[in-house]
């Protein structure tokens, strides 16, 4: 269905818009917040009776993704459907798009779930990504060139916080590997030197508009986001300004509507080469590196999400302070992977500009993203502080 706008609150004819979201977790619950801030009802199709936000949703449909049923009643509740869960069924999502308005489509959501799909997006839109070979047949792995090696082996599909990853040196180690993975689709990439790594989170409307947020300078540990840090100058201005473009140019190759995140590698140079940047994925959807807009911008990344889904004009949104958010893992929660412990809440919000967002996890388990700490303020050295002094209360590394 084509978008059309709908707008928030109560109508001349006394009916409320309900906006729906696939999937449960806390991107949905932070879509939820804002879809009702700004006057909307909201429906959550997630089959765990706990999650995150259907807790906070005036409907939650409980049924798996697939679920007529399920599928049949968010089309009677919902004006307009977004997802918030990478890998909701594409069959669930075009059953709904034939009714609905549906942000992001299911093609962007399809290629976006698929790594060999995802990869030649990218070599469409000529935005470089790291050397690679697609396995789906030993003839394919058997023809892989040694310039991969070392290299990581990552499943196409269903692949998250550095799951379905293997770090392989030879050949034998790549066949081990890919016998390990089931022999399931793959790509085998080439393992990058990074510098760093970042992100940029854009917002296209059905106009063919877009907006987007700064470059978010991203820390990862294991595989998991730990730090995302936005100010001025985190990440050289001529790498920033190809990383925008990059996301741009890969959001309307897919006609995107809705919020997309792209992420970055930052290769080392050579001694006499600037360092260069290469795509790494898309997220279809919100992302936890965005997580800081919900304190440090005029607009959320979730504010922005609604206004795609619900055809809303979009406006640049304006970063107003440098902000440093710390992702809180489940590790929090427990002493030594086992003693449960309740992190020191007092002390860390008795420090200066931050924001705890919890998101009704009810069980702690490591790794798990429980919630998140921004820490914002006018001062770039300032914000830098507090951050450390936070994580060092709740037990994260420095960074
Ligand atoms: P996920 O879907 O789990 O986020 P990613 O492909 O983003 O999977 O990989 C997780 C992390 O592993 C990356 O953020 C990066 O730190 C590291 N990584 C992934 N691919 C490469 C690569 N080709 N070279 C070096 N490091 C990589
Ligand atoms: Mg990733």
């Amino acid at each position: 269905m084509k978008n059309k706008v709908l707008l928030p609150g109560t109508t001349a004819a006394g009916q409320q818009t309900t906006l729906g979201v696939m999937g449960g977790g806390q991107l949905g619950r932070m879509f939820v917040h804002a879809a009702q801030a700004m006057g909307y009802f909201t429906a959550v199709l997630d089959p765990d009776p706990a999650s995150p936000a259907g807790l906070v949703s005036h409907y939650h449909v409980q049924t798996d993704y697939l679920d007529e049923q399920g599928l049949a009643q968010m089309l009677q509740r919902c004006a307009a459907i977004t997802t918030e869960f990478e890998n909701v069924p594409a069959p669930a999502l075009r059953t709904l798009g034939a009714q609905r308005v549906v942000a992001p489509g299911a093609e962007a959501v399809a290629i976006a779930q698929d790594r060999v799909r995802e990869k030649a997006h990218f070599v469409r839109c000529g935005v470089p990504c790291a050397p690679y070979a697609v396995i789906e047949t030993p003839e394919q792995l058997r023809a892989v060139r040694d310039a991969l090696l070392p290299g990581i082996l990552k499943t196409a599909r269903l692949g998250y916080d550095g799951k379905g990853q293997v770090r392989v040196n030879s050949r034998a180690e790549l066949t081990a590997a890919w016998a390990q993975l089931k022999s399931v689709p793959c790509v085998l990439e080439q393992l990058l030197p990074l510098a760093a790594e970042c992100s940029v989170i854009v917002a296209r409307g059905a106009d063919g508009t877009v907006v987007n947020y700064p470059v978010q300078l991203n820390l990862h540990r294991e595989g998991i986001l730990a730090v995302t840090q936005v100010f001025e100058g985190n990440v050289a201005p001529t790498l920033a300004q190809q990383a925008v473009a990059a996301a741009v140019s890969i959001a309307s190759g897919l006609d995107y509507v809705g919020v997309l995140c792209v992420e970055f590698f930052i290769l080392q140079g050579d001694s006499a080469a600037e360092p260069s940047l290469v795509v790494n994925e898309i997220a279809p959807r919100p992302h936890n590196s965005g997580h800081y807009t919900l304190d440090a911008c005029d607009q959320s990344q979730f504010d922005l999400q609604v206004r795609t889904l619900a055809g809303l004009p979009l406006q640049q949104p304006r970063q107003h302070s440098p902000a440093i958010m710390l992702n809180l893992l489940g590790d929090l929660w427990l002493r030594d992977g086992v003693v449960p412990v309740t992190p020191p809440w007092d002390e860390v919000l008795a420090l200066p500009g931050t924001s705890l967002q919890l998101y009704g996890k009810l069980q702690a388990r490591p790794g798990r993203k429980m919630g998140h700490l921004n820490v914002t303020g006018a001062d770039l050295a300032q914000v830098r502080a507090t951050a450390l002094q936070a994580a060092e209360l709740l037990g994260i590394a420095p960074f």
